[in-house]
């Protein structure tokens, strides 16, 4: 638990031990107190509610020593404010990083966003750690990246890969929206049980058991019309080459390299005379570039699920110090929907 010796608050935060190689083990992270100052003009004082594990923060980790602090978003409940915009008892969603106590200075309004901190959102009676999956980063992800990228039209043949996940549960239910058949290809039976019988997927796979060419040769035959991309690797590739003439394929993320312990950069095969006589458009994107419609998007997936029109799971870890491991589960497909963790 986070405290007080001798008069001074402190915080608890996790930062980088020894630099992951492959798979992060639980010893890699370690838990430091940091004592906190007095707040300033302007500043609030935020206790973590809920905290998240993504993948990106594998991915951001090469870029981190031993001694930095884990990246990452939080609902934080603001406990002592110098700030008449976030009064006591008002809550944020914020970039402080896995930590339980965070203070922070107000940026002005123009500057509140995902980078920083924002106001939490109004979810009409949603859970507050909706903030941080559907009706946050993930969630925005999903909206944009399908939406934008992929533009899909009804009839279109939709595959997405990690389908069981944050982003793929979503960017599968708003393919069915816009009228797509929608393959998904995700690691376990339960989450393809889980994607056909509660998501209304039209075929699932477990990319695990079954060859992804041949499935999509024999299952899209007309070919892949949008294909989201969450792994790379061997499988993007394969879907590259089941694409059909002016397909789109958003580049969302690459999890099949994440844990690479070569030191070398992550080659995924492209296959060249595919994308050029097919015309594909293949894009890669950061959700930070949609920063100006991040509400837009938030209150879209809000009001999708209010009406019944999308469906959420989390996966729910208790306990700050449990983050570790509920990023290692996470990386190894422990999660169905959102991984979350409960302060
Ligand atoms: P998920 O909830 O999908 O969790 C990760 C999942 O990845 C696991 O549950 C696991 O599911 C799957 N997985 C793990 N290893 C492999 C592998 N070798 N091959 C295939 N699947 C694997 O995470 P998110 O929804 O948060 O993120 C999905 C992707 O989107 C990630 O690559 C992430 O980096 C990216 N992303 C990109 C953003 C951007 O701005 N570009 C923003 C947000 C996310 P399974 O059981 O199916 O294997």
């Amino acid at each position: 638990m986070s405290g007080v010796r001798n008069g001074v608050k402190l915080a608890r935060k996790f930062v980088i031990g020894n630099k992951f190689q492959g798979l992060p083990k639980l010893g890699d992270l370690k838990i430091v107190e940091e004592s906190l100052p007095a707040l300033g003009k302007g500043e609030i004082l935020c206790k973590a509610e809920w905290l998240t594990v993504d993948p990106y923060m594998r991915a951001y980790s090469t870029f981190l020593k031993s001694g930095d602090a884990m990246p990452g978003a939080q609902v934080a409940r603001v406990i002592a404010s110098e700030s008449p915009e976030f009064p006591e008892g008002s809550q944020v969603v914020g970039n402080f990083g896995w930590r339980d106590l965070t203070i922070s200075k107000v940026p002005p309004p123009e500057k509140q966003s995902a980078d920083s901190l924002y106001k939490m959102p109004d979810l009409k009676g949603l859970p507050d750690s909706y903030a941080l999956g559907s009706c946050g980063m993930p969630g925005v992800t999903a909206y944009f990246g399908l939406h934008k990228i992929c533009e899909p039209k009804a009839g279109d043949t939709l595959v997405v890969s990690s389908a069981a996940g944050a982003v793929g549960s979503l960017v599968g239910q708003f393919g069915k929206i816009a009228g797509c058949r929608v393959l998904g290809f995700a690691g376990t039976k339960d989450k393809l049980t889980w994607l056909k019988n509660d998501l209304g997927f039209d075929e699932v796979f477990n990319y695990k058991e079954v060859n992804v060419f041949k499935t999509l040769k024999e299952h899209a035959p007309k070919g892949v019309n949008c294909y989201f991309d969450n792994v790379g690797g061997e499988f993007a590739y394969n879907v590259m080459k089941n694409m059909a003439m002016f397909g789109r394929i958003a580049v969302c993320g690459a999890i099949t390299v994440y844990n690479d312990n070569t030191g070398k950069p992550p080659l995924v095969p492209v296959d060249y005379f595919s994308l050029i006589y097919k015309n594909i458009r293949m894009e890669g994107f950061m959700v930070m570039r949609w920063n100006k419609e991040w509400f837009q998007g938030i209150e879209k997936v809000r009001d999708y699920i209010i009406q019944g029109k999308l469906k959420i799971q989390e996966t729910q870890v208790n306990g700050f110090e449990n983050m570790p491991q509920a990023f290692i589960d996470l990386l190894e497909g422990k999660n169905t929907g959102k991984m979350i963790i409960k302060a």
